[in-house]
């Protein structure tokens, strides 16, 4: 074996065609000429697993999750074994295998399955016989030999994990954009790549809604300190390494803008103004297992108060079938929702140390006209919920106002 093991993945726009792949092939081939080992994790082509969630969606409203899983698996298995092929054509040998084969065992959370366990003895074996080893991402198996996925974005994770147990000298995620930029360059054209980002702002931006990469697959990376160059598949430039803190980055007050579109806001009215009772509200949404994100709740000057929370818009239905139960119990005064609602955040550690950042942020918003309808904030990030409609000039409007287009520091 070389001594450095270079783990790269490939996302669905990398390997979207047959020209794609064969593009793939040619880099992984060049990093292995370049005498590392190469271990590659590729996700499905272009848009395959949606398709496939769109299949099964036409079968049934309610697909089982097992089935949905070994369903969605198949996308990857077919990218593992055709990035195989064209890595042969140009004269070099690789190997294809599925999670199951080198033993990425999850627990049976289907859709959502968490590493418990990676046994990686067949592709170091396979690396010692100098062959380039292609992982098919997202996927694993748990200790029933059923297959389960990561979740959407999985094969981050996928990469992540395999880069951690064979201490990979590097984790590339190779992608469609030059690296992490300070917003998504789909909304804004002057958007910035980062050259450098700590792991508690990118999972933040991920979590947020910079889909780039999944944010499982970061606290992952920060919990084992595997660094991550995010990087494009189609450039040799480098992209953007993110890493633990150092302390350059608190010099810089906001990193980048994130936008969600997909969450709902959800309020009951009336609620009465007495302990236990968001306890009573909160419990009864979780037992649901909705995961409740944004709550607001002001005092009370009449006995009584609204009670707003967002949640992931296909919870919806869900959620309010609970809070109008709830809200008959606790004899509050009924409940409405609001689907047309997106959140824009800024994330950036030195916020910590710098104030005024959340006035300038609603300034920007004031500026363009926009009502933020709910707050919320932590240490290293500042949310508003605005109307659905302004969701990407609210993200322009803030970009604008840090200065994150031009120069860094703000
Ligand atoms: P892949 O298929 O490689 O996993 P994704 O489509 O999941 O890639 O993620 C890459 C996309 O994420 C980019 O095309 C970009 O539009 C979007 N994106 C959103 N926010 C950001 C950001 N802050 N920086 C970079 N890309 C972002
Ligand atoms: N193909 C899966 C998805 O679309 C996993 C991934 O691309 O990371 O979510
Ligand atoms: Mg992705």
């Amino acid at each position: 074996m070389s001594k450095r093991i270079i783990v790269q993945k490939y996302g669905g726009t990398s390997v979207a065609d047959v020209d794609r792949i064969k593009n793939v092939a040619k880099r992984v081939v060049k990093t292995k000429k370049a005498g590392n080992d190469v271990v590659v994790v590729v996700s499905a082509l272009g848009d395959t697993t949606d398709e496939l969630i769109g299949l099964a969606l036409q079968v049934t409203n309610n697909p089982p999750e097992r089935e949905l899983d070994m369903l969605v698996s198949t996308g990857e298995q077919v990218s593992c074994a055709l990035l195989a092929m064209a890595i042969h054509e140009l004269g070099e040998s690789a190997i294809s295998f599925t999670g199951a084969q080198v033993g990425i065992i999850t627990d049976n959370s289907f859709t959502k399955a968490r590493i418990i366990d990676i046994n990686a003895r067949r592709i170091v074996d396979e690396l010692k016989k100098k062959r380039i080893v292609i992982v098919a991402g997202f996927q694993g198996v748990n200790l029933n030999q059923d297959i389960t996925t990561l979740g959407r974005g999985g094969s981050n994770l996928t990469a992540v994990a395999l880069a951690k147990v064979l201490k990979a000298y590097s984790c590339e995620m190779n992608t469609d954009v030059e690296g992490v930029f300070t917003a998504d360059p789909r909304i804004v054209r002057d958007a910035r790549k980062i050259d450098r980002i700590s792991y508690e702002e990118m999972f933040e931006l991920a979590s947020l809604g910079a889909q780039v990469l999944q944010p499982r697959s970061i606290e992952f990376a920060m919990k084992f300190g595997v660094p991550i160059h995010v990087r494009s598949s189609f450039s040799e430039r480098t992209g953007t390494i993110i890493s633990r803190e150092v302390r350059a980055m608190e010099d810089i007050v906001v990193s980048g803008v994130a936008l969600t579109k997909n969450e709902a806001k959800v309020t009951i009215c009336d609620v009465p103004d007495r302990p236990g009772i968001a306890a009573k509200i909160f419990r009864e949404i979780a037992k649901q297992d909705i995961n409740v994100d944004m709550i607001v709740q002001n005092v009370s000057r009449t006995g009584a108060t609204d009670m707003s929370f967002t949640v992931p818009e296909n919870d919806l239905n869900k959620t309010i079938k609970v809070a109008k139960d709830i809200s008959a119990k606790i004899r509050a005064g009924g409940v409405i929702f609001d689907k047309d609602i997106a959140k824009v955040s800024i994330v950036g550690i030195g916020m910590r140390s710098h104030s005024g950042v959340a006035a300038k942020m609603f300034e920007a918003l004031a500026e363009k006209g926009i009502n933020i309808e709910m707050i919320s904030t932590s240490e290293i990030k500042i949310s508003c919920v605005v109307g659905k409609k302004y969701g990407e000039d609210a993200v322009r409007a803030i970009h604008a106002k840090f200065g994150l287009g031009k120069k860094r520091n703000s």
